[in-house]
């Protein structure tokens, strides 16, 4: 099962992700773990991966697309896989679509107003990286996991919020054109498990098609 899963930050793709990868065998792929493998790695390819990330560049798509090819070669993609953050653009998905074809694509939807509720609410460790919420209980101020002070990024402030998803929207519009029946849609105003139940049924049924 050959998957892209799509949804603005705060819509909870993340948690999709990692449902569909347990109940149907299949590995997340994003792009930010394939980068920072390959550079790990080393080789030709690794090295010039590391320097574009050091830098702090944006990696091109002819890289992206040499690392992707090696990464769905590998033994874990033999059953399909979900692309979590990939394609972000009409030609990232030309490209994809010379490499693979894919069976759906997952969109997940949230309206604004509840997206911006999330976010403004996301708070982030700068030493480990943990992320929680400070509209949770027990939320204290401090990661749970080492104890530093957490932030809030500027990112998820509410004019800044605005401004993601307007480019969020800009970059998906045309994907979910050249997808077309392929794409399923998913509002996740509801609890994660709720958003998750129909994509199940639809995947299921997709399964036993294949
Ligand atoms: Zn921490």
């Amino acid at each position: 099962m050959k998957l892209i899963l799509l949804g603005a930050a705060g819509s909870g793709k993340g948690t999709m992700a990692k449902k569909i990868a347990a109940d149907f065998n299949v590995p997340q792929i994003s792009t930010g773990d394939m980068f920072r493998e390959i550079a790990k790695k080393g080789g030709e390819l690794g090295e010039k991966v590391k320097s574009l990330m050091e830098s702090g560049a944006l990696v091109p798509n002819e890289i992206t697309f040499e690392v992707l090819k090696q990464r769905l070669k590998q033994k874990d993609c033999k059953k399909g896989f979900i692309l979590d953050g990939f394609p972000r653009s009409l030609a990232q998905a030309e490209m994809l679509q010379k490499l693979t074809d894919i069976d759906a694509v997952i969109s997940i939807e949230l309206p604004f107003k509840q997206l911006e509720q999330r976010l403004v609410s996301r708070r982030i460790c700068p030493k480990c990286g943990d992320i929680d919420n400070a509209s949770y209980q027990g939320y204290t101020g401090n990661c749970r996991k080492c104890g530093t002070k957490l932030f809030q990024r500027d990112d998820d402030k509410p004019e800044a919020i605005k401004a993601r998803l307007e480019v969020y929207k800009k970059d998906v519009t045309p994907l979910i054109d050249f997808y077309g029946e392929k794409v399923m849609t998913v509002s996740s105003a509801g609890s994660p498990d709720e958003t998750y139940a129909p994509v199940k049924t639809f995947l299921s049924k997709l399964e036993a098609k294949a």
